[in-house]
Order: structure tokens, then sequence, then C-alpha cells
């Protein structure tokens, strides 16, 4: 049996314990107490709260960060990282997702959802960095498009991960786009889902161009498109839905369906214009909170993101109330989504949680929701544990530099 303690933190306007066994939460309240042989947490002047969820993301882009930034969406995909990313092996992948592990554990996230080439090597890396990972296999139809690709490999890949990485990991169909797959493939996709139970992952409605098209080959908008094909139900997220309009919005909440935003990466490469939230908001769709990949964000930072997200509302609304803390607090924790797979923070449920320093001076003396969505940023966060392990304490994790070694030597070959 191994047991975790954390003693003096403060929740809401209390100061808690919390104690959890062979990963378990098994008390959370004021008076817990530490036991012999447990490890040990002291966190007075530190939050604890839920560990964050990052509903969208290409981990193993970190490779790419900084590579031909500045660009048009299509011209940046067509000319830079598609060639880019056909040179990528398991291994470069593994390094690269292990780099973005670290970002994440650094800045608080437990969790995220994960579009990407090799998505067992993302595992892999996944489960040697101690997070919980939503993975898949991006289905893409063009020549030359990589090993795994179709959507007939999609079953095979979701049998592996199932059974070879345990919880902390699983799967999802992720066709990359309506605009790169085929009709018939997303209809075999809708079909994979419902036989394997499995999540659908979809880029929909990033551009004008996207809806443009979508209407001109198939005589109807991208929800209306998707939802003829079977593809938009409970399990179907939705990353970006910024030309989304309040009828196809109604569509996605009646269904269901997720949608993930990503305000830095939409803002970056200047899709046009906000994500329609008080839309969203009104007709009950189920938010999330994205970073996108790191070569297009450029950072996988969620308090960083959030403040974005809540500020780009306020100013695209003209209304200083739209997207109040508390709400924006909600999207990044994924407890307005619950399709993304938050942990809770309760007792029973799996030990995941951070501890936020208020003692730092951004920090002080502002109220924690308020701290956390405004001021806090990555390193406001001072330990993280997933799974009753501590991944972070004292803002130190451990392999830091081979993890930057590796991912310095891959990036020099790959866009040399
Ligand atoms: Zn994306």
């Amino acid at each position: 049996m191994t047991a975790l303690t954390v003693t003096g933190a403060r929740l809401d306007d209390a100061v808690v314990g919390l104690r959890a066994v062979d990963g378990t939460i098994t008390e959370l309240g004021p008076g817990v107490a530490s036991q012999a042989g447990d490890e040990h947490l002291d966190a007075r002047g530190m939050a604890i709260c839920p560990g964050l969820v990052n509903g969208h993301t290409h981990a193993a882009m970190t490779l790419l960060r900084g590579y031909g930034g500045d660009l048009p969406l299509m011209e940046w995909l067509q000319t830079r990282i598609w060639p880019a990313e056909a040179k990528l092996t398991g291994e470069d992948v593994y390094w690269g997702t292990r780099l973005a592990c670290l970002e994440m554990i650094r800045s608080g996230t437990t969790r995220f959802w994960d579009m990407y080439w090799h998505q067992h090597d993302v595992a892999r890396a996944v489960l040697d960095a101690g997070i919980r990972s939503t993975v898949g296999q991006p289905i893409l139809e063009f020549d030359g498009a990589p090993e795994g690709a179709r959507p007939q490999d999609a079953s095979e890949g979701l049998a592996r991960l199932r059974d070879e990485f345990g919880s902390r990991i699983t799967g999802s169909l992720s066709p990359h786009a309506i605009y790169t797959v085929s009709e018939d493939a997303l209809r075999l996709v809708a079909d994979l889902s419902a036989a394997h139970d499995a999540p659908i992952h979809i880029h929909l409605a990033e551009t004008r161009q996207e809806v443009t098209d979508c209407v001109a080959a198939h005589g109807c908008r991208p929800v209306e498109y998707l939802d003829r094909l079977g593809a938009l139900h409970e399990r179907t997220i939705i990353a970006h839905g910024v030309w989304l309009e309040p009828d196809e919005l109604a569509l996605v909440a009646e269904r269901g369906a997720t949608i993930v935003t990503n305000p830095s990466s939409n803002m970056k490469l200047a899709v046009g214009r906000a994500f329609p939230y008080p839309h969203a908001r009104d007709a009950g769709v189920a938010i999330g909170l994205g970073t996108d990949g790191a070569a297009s964000n450029n950072a996988l930072d969620l308090l960083a993101e959030i403040k974005a997200l809540a500020l780009l509302q306020k100013h695209a609304s003209g209304d200083p109330a739209m997207l109040p803390a508390p709400d924006a607090w909600d999207i990044v924790t994924g407890r307005h989504a619950p399709a993304l797979g938050a942990t809770p923070l309760e007792v029973g449920e799996p030990c995941d949680f951070l501890l936020v320093d208020m003692e730092r001076p951004e920090l002080v003396p502002a109220p924690f929701l308020d701290a956390a969505v405004y001021s806090g940023a990555g390193p406001s966060v001072d330990t993280v544990v997933v799974d009753g392990r501590v991944l972070m304490r004292d803002r130190h994790v451990e392999g830091v530099p081979e993890v930057l070694a590796r991912v310095r030597e891959t990036a020099e070959r790959v866009r040399r």
C-alpha cells in the first residue's frame, strides 16, 4: 500500500487535508492527518484544486515550435508543417510528446486530448511522463499519407491502446477535418465510433473558407454535414467551431457533442473572428479549452489560455461580465464538458490535483478564482499529483535535461 497525505491546503474558504491510498482519494476535508509511512506534502500557503484539462492539442508539435511562424493556415500547413511531419519517426514523436508533457505538468495540466502521428509512441510518452491522455492517430486522405492514416487502421490501433497502456491512456478516432477526409471515410469513422464506443475528435469550422467549401461541396454547413453522416453525438469532440452559426450550435447541444475552443491558436492563425461563446452558452453546448499544437500557440499553458479566452470573449462582446471567472474555471478544469473525462477532486476518485502557490506576488491578495483566471500563469503551480504520484513538487520535475537535449537534436534534423 502507498499513501499520500496533504495538510494545510486552502479549498474555498477552509483549510483542508487530503489522503489518498493506492492512487484513490480516501479523505478530503478539515482534520486529515498524516499517518506513519505516508508521503507527506505540507501545503500551507497553497490552494488545492483539480488538474486542468487540455481538450485539444498535437503534443509532439513542440518539435516544430517556432517553425514557419506568421504564415496563413493553409500555406503554413502545406509548405512547412506537413513536409516536416513526414520526416518524423515514432522515436521523434516520443520525445516531442515528452517535452509537451513536461510543459503541461509545469503549468498544471493533468489530462490532454491529443491528435498526432505514431499514437502508440505518444501513449508511451504520456505513460512515462505520468499524466493522462486520450490519444488519436489522425485520419487523413492524401497521396503519401503516413502509415496508419486510413480509417481502416483505426480499429487495430484502438485495441492496442486499450490492451497495452492501462487506464491513464484512452483512444479516439481522429479524422483531421472534413476537408481532408472523404464522406465515405467519415461514415466509416461514425460506424467505428459506435462499434468501439470511442470518441471522435475532429477539427471543424476553423476558417470561413472551410464553411464556404463545405456548402459548395455538400450543400450544407459543417455541423449539418457531420450530423448527416452520423458523426455528431455525445462522443464527438469538435476542435475550434469558430465559424458555427446559432442554429448549428443548437444542433451540437441537442446531440450532446462538445466544442473545444483554442483562442490563442485562432488569434495567431487569424481565423477572422472569436468563437461564438455567447451563442454556444445560450444553446447549452458543453465547452472545453485547448491550446492546439505548440506550432500555432506557441505554449501549452492553460492558465495563460483561460485568460486569453476570457479577455477575448469580453472584448468581442463588449461586455465585461461575459465569461466571468467561475465559468472560466469550470471550462479550464473540464467540468463544463464531462465528455473530456476530467477527474473531480472528490473522495473515491483518482488522486489528481494541483497545489497553487498563493504566496506568489502575482496572486496576492486576490481571491483564488480571480487570481487563477486573471493573474495566474503556469509558474503559479507548485505541485502536480496524478494517480497519487507526485510529478512536480516545488516546481521540480524529474528528467528535464534529457528531454530538452533529445528534442533539440530532433528539431535540428527535421528542420534541416
Ligand atoms: Zn488542432
